[in-house]
């Protein structure tokens, strides 16, 4: 029998606190008398998994007190469509924030669908004029939903970050570059870590807050976690039709901190989109 000595990083927990905020704060706007947030959800195509993270969304949001608007394309769809969507929606007063579910078709090109979404709807962050806020460290911008949660899980826990070493497995504009980022701003010393760095191990050992977010199960064996680190498993694989992150077993007997996969960043994701979705109203129309 093996002992685990990690606390728990708990998504869901903290994730429900987040959602009573904002549900909080959504009454307070509407009692004095101010606009409802609107969040436009856009799936294009039929997949299953997409359909479910959208109707979960639509779900955490409508239990906040944001108005849901739900549009649905044919998985046909071209990128010169999708942006005709987007464009109607920037223009319309009344959304707030538009969601563009990922992954989309492969016809589509989603850097050019991204770049035509008014950056202060952008509540999943992805916009370059966003990215670009987020790397100026400039107040303003609208922080990517999974690495901004991840920033949240870190403080609310209490994890010294100015002056930590940091090392993030992943290098994607989705999650490792912003988090990155967003723990510089926080002071910590990063080190960001990809598939053509040599030695992972000697980097990871270092870490005293680990972020796997490289998609590959078991990637981060437990003898290449520092004992008593933070460890961040962001990573979503899928092993015989399990969820699992990125850890390898005994990670559990090592970290010091440690959030569940399931149960960790997803919720945190999620969470920090409602919050994203009541900020761009609130910027709109104070
Ligand atoms: P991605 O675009 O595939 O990026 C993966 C990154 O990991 C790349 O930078 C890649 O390096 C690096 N990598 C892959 N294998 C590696 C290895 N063996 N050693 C070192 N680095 C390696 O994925 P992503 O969008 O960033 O997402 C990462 C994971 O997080 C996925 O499992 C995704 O499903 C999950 N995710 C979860 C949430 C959530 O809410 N929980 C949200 C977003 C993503 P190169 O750049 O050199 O290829």
């Amino acid at each position: 029998m093996t002992a685990v000595t990690a606390r728990k990083l708990d998504g869901r927990a903290l994730s429900s606190r987040v959602f009573d905020e904002v549900a909080q704060l959504v009454a307070a706007r509407l009692q004095a008398g101010k606009s409802r947030p609107v969040l436009a959800t856009v799936l294009v195509g039929n997949n299953p998994s997409s359909d479910l993270y959208v109707k979960s969304k639509q779900k955490n949001a409508k239990a906040v007190g944001i108005e849901t608007r739900d549009h649905r394309l044919a998985d046909t769809t071209t990128t010169d469509e999708l942006c005709e969507v987007v464009a109607s929606l920037n223009s319309d007063d009344a959304v707030s924030g538009v969601l563009i579910q990922q992954p989309v078709p492969p016809q589509i090109d989603m850097l050019k669908v991204i770049y035509n979404l008014d950056p202060v709807k952008d509540v999943d962050g992805f916009h370059p004029v966003n990215a670009g806020l987020v790397s100026l460290g400039m107040p303003g911008a609208v922080e990517p939903c999974t690495p901004a949660g991840v920033m949240l899980l870190l403080e609310d826990a209490g994890i010294a970050i100015a002056g930590a070493t940091a090392v993030i497995v992943g290098r994607s504009n989705l999650v490792g570059k912003p988090a990155a980022l967003l723990l510089l701003k926080r002071n910590a010393t990063v080190t960001v870590c990809h598939t053509k760095t040599r030695n992972l191990r000697d980097h990871t050992l270092a870490a005293d807050i680990l972020i796997a977010a490289a998609g590959k199960a078991e990637l981060i064996g437990r003898d290449m976690v520092k004992p008593g680190a933070a460890v961040v498993d962001v990573s979503v694989n899928w092993v015989d039709g399990k969820q699992v992150g990125d850890l390898g077993p005994g990670v559990e007997e090592v970290a010091g901190w440690l959030t569940p996969n399931p149960g960790g960043v997803g919720p945190m994701t999620r969470a920090m989109l409602i919050k994203n979705t009541y900020e761009a109203e609130v910027r709109r129309r104070p």
